[in-house]
């Protein structure tokens, strides 16, 4: 991973999303670059490390696709002159934050085919668990890949049963028979744009409406930024495919038993104002906060969250508890891909120069400080220690997940067990580590209230994983 992100995740400790997706095509024929780049920047929390937009024109010729993609923020990499540089009127987007595949260009997606049938560019969120067999099976039938990504591996299934496929929805249906693991995806073939989402529906994907197009987005935070209607999520194991003629849905592939919505975009992942399989975000964040008001209460003098995500959680404990709600950090929000993190020897500290503590808003009070998780306990205690010098009497933490206990393998970075602090500690030793007075997770029963009682995969939380995990942890698989 780019070292600069790694060193911004450690600062935050936070897991990191693998993937943004977007997609439009309008009917009368506008060209959709820029709102691409709009709908990716409302994506941007998704990913930070490389960026794509790929567009083709639905009356030129078939084979013709322009894209640009490179390393960087969505601002950085696209100006006005390489947006004016794209035209068509059906594209594809993508932010990525890489878990699975090196933080490389050649990574970066949207990807785009050229193959028999056409041209097809393929936008992916999520990581398959088959991946490496699929490789394996695709490199000897004589594939060459030139990345080492999993969709890349998805868009060759697409390709070889486009082949032996009349349409090609039809192949994408083929190929979703043979992948497994989390996938929410957006393809542009010549004449059409088509959204997939696996059958456990991991990560999101929603379809709007703006005037007469049809936009896929990984989240309802990127249709409001661009003007367009919530039309309605894709379902769980549901191919979406628009044309000229409107919508089509396939669900053969739907089994509604099989659903597990990954509940850590409720918890920290999807922006606040996104609303995800008919769950409000924000409102999931502030029960959180509720509930952990009720299973762990403190008497104290004022709670605070710590910016962004711990935000929500910190009113809803609050509104529940009755003790006021206060603001307690500033965020300097320029900490980007070029920080360069203080040396050890260096006064300075890396949460320090992100986050400052009002001395005025803790001094000589009991504070509750909420986050949304802890992941490796890089920087909770410096946090704890923060709110002491600034005079806070008693510091006492909840945090609005439960303790990371597994890794995940469906498309987010939350690593091996042993970097976990909860693993082989218990709550207390964890307090012990953090310095604070008390600590308090959400309890895992609280999990599917908080998401509306959706069927949830917590996999990470409770070792229970939706679907069988591999082996071994074959994230980076291919680099090796
Ligand atoms: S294991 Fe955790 S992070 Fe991964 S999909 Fe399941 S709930 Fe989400």
């Amino acid at each position: 991973m780019n070292e600069n992100l790694h060193i911004q995740r450690e600062v935050d400790d936070k897991p990191g999303e693998e993937c943004g997706v977007f997609g439009i095509y309008d009917f009368d024929g506008n060209d959709i670059a820029q709102t691409i780049y709009y709908g990716l920047f409302a994506l941007q929390h998704r990913g930070q490390e490389s960026c794509g937009i790929a567009v083709s024109d639905t009356e030129g010729p078939k084979g013709k696709v322009d894209s640009c993609k490179g390393m960087g923020l969505v601002n950085e990499v696209f100006d006005a002159e390489k947006l004016e540089n794209l035209h068509g009127n059906i594209g594809v987007g993508h932010v990525r934050y890489s878990t699975a595949g090196a933080s490389t260009r050649e990574n970066a997606q949207p990807l785009v085919l050229n193959y028999i049938k056409g041209t097809l560019a393929l936008a992916h969120n999520g990581n398959l668990i088959n991946a490496p067999q699929l490789r394996e099976e695709l490199a000897y039938g004589g594939a060459i890949f030139q990345t080492t990504i999993d969709s890349e591996v998805i868009a060759y299934h697409i390709a070889r049963e486009r082949v032996r496929s009349k349409t090609a929805e039809e192949a994408v249906a083929r190929a979703m028979q043979k992948i497994k693991g989390a996938y929410s995806l957006v393809i542009m073939s010549p004449r059409k744009l088509m959204g997939a989402r696996d059958p456990q529906g991991f990560r999101p994907l929603c379809i709007g409406k703006r005037g007469n197009a049809y936009v896929l987005a990984s989240e309802t935070c990127a249709l409001d930024t661009i003007g367009a209607e919530f039309v309605r999520d894709v379902l769980p194991g549901e191919i979406v495919t628009i044309t000229q003629e409107g919508i089509k849905s396939d669900t053969r592939l739907c089994q509604k038993q099989q659903t597990a919505h990954c509940v850590f975009e409720y918890i920290y992942f999807a922006r606040p104002d996104s609303v995800i399989d008919g769950v409000s975000v924000y409102h999931s964040r502030l029960m959180a906060g509720r509930y952990l008001a009720m299973d762990s209460p403190v008497d104290a003098d004022i709670v605070v969250g710590v910016p962004e995500s711990g935000n929500a959680a910190a009113l809803g404990y609050s509104l529940q508890s009755g003790i006021p709600y206060g603001t307690a950090f500033v965020k300097n929000g320029y900490v980007g891909r070029t920080f360069i993190k203080p040396k050890q020897s260096s006064r300075e500290s890396s949460v320090r120069v992100k986050l400052n503590v009002l001395r005025e808003a803790v001094e000589g009070k009991r504070v509750i400080m909420i986050d949304d998780s802890i992941v490796r306990g890089t920087t909770s205690d410096r946090i704890v220690h923060m709110l002491r010098e600034a005079g806070a009497k008693e510091v006492h933490m909840r945090v609005s997940s439960p303790p990371f206990l597994w890794p995940c393998y469906f498309g987010t970075d939350v690593p091996a067990r042993e970097q976990l602090i909860a693993y082989n500690r218990t709550v207390e030793e964890i307090r012990q580590v953090i310095g604070a007075d008390s600590l308090g997770y959400l309890d895992c029963s609280r999990l599917r209230q908080m998401a509306g009682d959706l069927p949830i995969c917590t996999g990470c939380f409770t070792g229970n994983y939706p679907l069988d995990p591999p082996m071994e942890d074959i994230r980076g698989e291919f680099e090796q």
